[in-house]
């Protein structure tokens, strides 16, 4: 497998935390941290912080994503907020399928792939989250949870729309509990869902995607996960927080 083929992603999900004016003191702060980054660097924010994080972000080499979008362009669903919105306001990456949405807000696989589609259709670059609970993990079925997961996601991306799709594996119970998969974990999975991505549309295609992983990344576990060479990059939530820890963590995946 060769690396060299995509390049590494760390993006930042803020979860819901700051306000508009803390999340451009944050910027702020990070913009000079994370300026030589040899890999994309991204922060997904909440709503409400957007317009703050594409100000303070603006001619710096970092790019803003949403935490979410609905599927339809517009109408009556009160309390959301659209692909196209989101685009219009000049975001650039969203945040697709987190197991939190999973988890507490009732997100399937059917939503996930009815939220991607409008999400590349309005031209938006999606993380698309697939991962496990730890019962999955415990019967041997990590595998299977995440192959349908990745294939129901991407039912109906085209080769061409799969450029603007990068996969964040987040086994669910390393995320924000400090528990993180080892590397060999991490890796392995990774490559699974590399090679579902290869039944789908060619190895070629899969050797392009950049598959991040996400649960409990920080400045002292990213080297060693990041130097797996299924890994290419991260999704970060708690240190995301921590402009000092989330620039070491853009410098390792840096290397
Ligand atoms: C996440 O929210 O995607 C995540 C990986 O969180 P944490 O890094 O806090 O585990």
């Amino acid at each position: 497998m060769n690396k060299t083929l995509r390049k590494a992603v760390i993006a930042g999900n803020w979860k819901m935390n700051k306000t508009p004016a803390e999340a451009k003191a944050l910027i702020e702060e990070m913009k000079p941290l994370v300026s030589d980054a040899d890999c994309d660097v991204v922060l997904c924010v909440p709503y409400v912080d957007l317009q703050a994080a594409l100000e303070a972000s603006e001619g710096s080499n970092i790019k803003i994503g949403a935490e979410n979008c609905h599927w339809e362009v517009s109408g009556a669903y009160t309390g959301e907020v659209s692909a196209e919105m989101l685009k219009a306001v000049g975001v650039d990456y969203v945040i697709i399928g987190h197991s939190e949405r999973r988890t507490y807000f009732g997100d399937t696989d059917v939503t996930v792939q009815k939220r991607v589609r409008a999400a590349l259709d309005a031209g938006l670059t999606v993380i698309l989250c697939v991962g496990e609970y730890l019962e999955q993990r415990e019967q041997g079925i990590t595998t299977e949870i995440v192959s349908m997961q990745t294939k129901i996601a991407l039912g109906g991306v085209s080769e061409e729309e799969l450029k603007r799709v990068i996969i964040a594996y987040e086994p669910v119970w390393a995320i924000g509990t400090g528990r993180t998969a080892t590397a060999e974990q991490a890796n392995e999975v990774n490559k699974a869902i590399r090679d579902v991505v290869a039944t789908l549309y060619g190895q070629a295609a899969a050797d392009g995607l950049t598959i991040q992983y996400g649960g409990s990344m920080n400045a002292k576990n990213a080297e060693e996960l990041l130097a797996q060479p299924d890994v290419d990059g991260g999704l970060i939530g708690g240190a995301s927080l921590k402009a000092a820890d989330f620039s070491v963590i853009v410098r390792a995946a840096s290397k």
